[in-house]
């Protein structure tokens, strides 16, 4: 039988977008993520659909070469990343694709598809998925609709169907090994990397904290079992990767299943080095004893601010002193320690934000400023809505890099919180001690380049 034609595609834009994952930005110093949705969907549709990858952000293609791919391939179905950083010119776009293609199935997955309304007023979105790591796209695609767990869709005669199946947090999953050599081939780059070629997996899904600024808030938590991750880990080592981003966004919160991933990853001959997210409050000696001896070189870790009011209002679940502990450990371990912070919300003063910087500089190693954006889908948006300051309807592109504006959110002006942001950035990265630092650790031609990419990153 013939198979099925499927595009999975990260649509061209103005910007190199990180737009996977439910997290959508411009991407900092230009670097380009491996996008995490395709990444998994590649192995859901693997050996059953033709399958073409289109990552116009990293090939750096054209809106009309990537139409003109499409034409070629004639797909049955489309799936397109899209974000809330860009999604006005995404639906153009696919919107231009569902013009050419009318029998062509466009499926949305990303932060801008969180939020049921864009169903109804995109005619050319045929389905959303709403859990990338669940089967759903095999079940959609094979009319297998009582198999779904998560997805609105419309059906023949147009109507629309929203399958949300509620499920318990911290349940078991497992995903089929993705076709990493596709995103190998390309050139992705990662700011922590130690050595290159480097691979993003998921031993998680969603997390189980509920931090109101966070889309992750409102996705049930998943935990991967240990020995399926250890499926694709073996077949990454087989191909020669010996670096990871674990884009987990708490990694090791399930303490069984990360002594079963350290307890592989520790007993190879040859590491992988890696970078993964962590949340600070459940950091203690023993966990990260664990990641270090299997390979852990850096974790990147939400601060957020430095008031510990602004932590408590936004149900962060930790103090400012829980994170200087958690800063303590890792330094003890000699692990790199990312932190975000977040300039802008809406309680913030000039005092506080200088007060968050101030804590930056004193508590990491490299830090990730951006501005507050009211996130589609949480609390946080919906308490600005109920006062005004956000409109109810979407009526603009938000980018927590300041590109496009978060206005009437923050008592303080955008254009000034840009210049407050900026200035962050050059007083951060251009301390002596910090350059010293910086050029110290350098061990190999990788993280040579990477350095230098970065320094030259602070400029722009
Ligand atoms: S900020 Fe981090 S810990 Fe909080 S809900 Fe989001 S992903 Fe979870």
């Amino acid at each position: 039988m013939k198979k099925k034609k499927v595009v999975l595609i990260n649509p061209p834009g103005r910007y190199r977008y990180t737009r996977d994952y439910y997290c959508s930005k411009v991407a900092k110093a230009n670097y380009v993520e491996q996008p995490m949705d395709l990444v998994v969907l590649s192995g859901f549709l693997n050996s059953d659909y033709d399958m073409l990858i289109i990552d116009a952000v990293v090939d750096g293609l054209s809106v009309k070469e990537c139409l003109r791919r499409i034409d070629y391939f004639k797909p049955d179905y489309l799936i397109s990343l899209s974000g809330l950083v860009s999604w006005k010119e995404d639906f153009e776009f696919l919107s231009k694709v569902k013009a050419s293609h009318r029998s062509c199935k466009i499926i949305g997955t990303g932060d801008i598809f969180r939020n049921e309304e864009i169903f109804y007023s995109n005619p050319w979105l045929d389905a959303i998925t709403l859990d990338f790591s669940n089967g759903d796209i095999n079940a959609y695609m094979e009319d297998a609709f009582d198999s779904m767990e998560s997805m609105i869709f419309r059906n023949d005669e147009g109507e629309i169907t929203s399958v949300i199946k509620q499920k318990k947090s911290g349940e078991l999953f497992e995903i089929p090994v993705p076709i990493h050599k596709f995103f190998l081939a390309k050139k992705y780059t990662f700011p922590f990397v130690r050595s290159l070629p480097f691979a993003t997996i998921l031993t998680d899904f969603g997390c189980p904290y509920s931090c109101t600024y966070c889309v992750y808030s409102k996705i049930a938590s998943k935990i991967r079992r240990a020995e399926n991750t250890i499926e694709e880990l073996k077949y990454l080592h087989d191909l020669g990767v010996r670096e990871l981003f674990i884009k987990d966004q708490t990694f090791g919160y399930s303490k069984e299943q990360r002594k079963g991933l350290c307890d592989y990853l520790s007993s190879l001959n040859e590491k992988f080095g890696w970078t993964c997210f962590l949340r600070a409050e459940i950091i203690d000696e023993e966990l990260v004893r664990d990641i270090s001896s299997g390979g852990c070189h850096t974790v990147i870790i939400g601060f957020e601010s430095g008031s510990d009011a602004i932590l408590s209002k936004y149900k962060k679940g930790c103090s400012r002193a829980k994170l200087v502990r958690a800063v303590e450990i890792l330094k003890k371990f000699d692990i790199r320690i990312v932190g975000t912070f977040i300039l802008g919300f809406p309680e913030d003063t000039l005092e506080t934000i200088n007060n968050t910087i101030r804590f930056a500089k004193e508590s990491v190693d490299f830090a990730a400023f951006n501005l507050f954006v009211p996130k589609l889908g949480t609390k946080a948006r919906e308490e600005l809505v109920e006062t005004g300051a956000v409109p109810a309807r979407l009526e603009s592109e938000y980018d927590q890099s300041g590109i496009s504006s978060s206005k009437g959110v923050s008592p303080i002006h955008q254009t000034e919180l840009r210049r407050i942001r900026r200035r962050a950035i050059l007083t951060f990265f251009l301390r002596p001690s910090y350059i010293w630092r910086r050029i110290k650790e350098i061990r190999t031609m990788t993280q040579f380049v990477v350095t230098i990419k970065n320094g030259l990153a602070v400029f722009h």
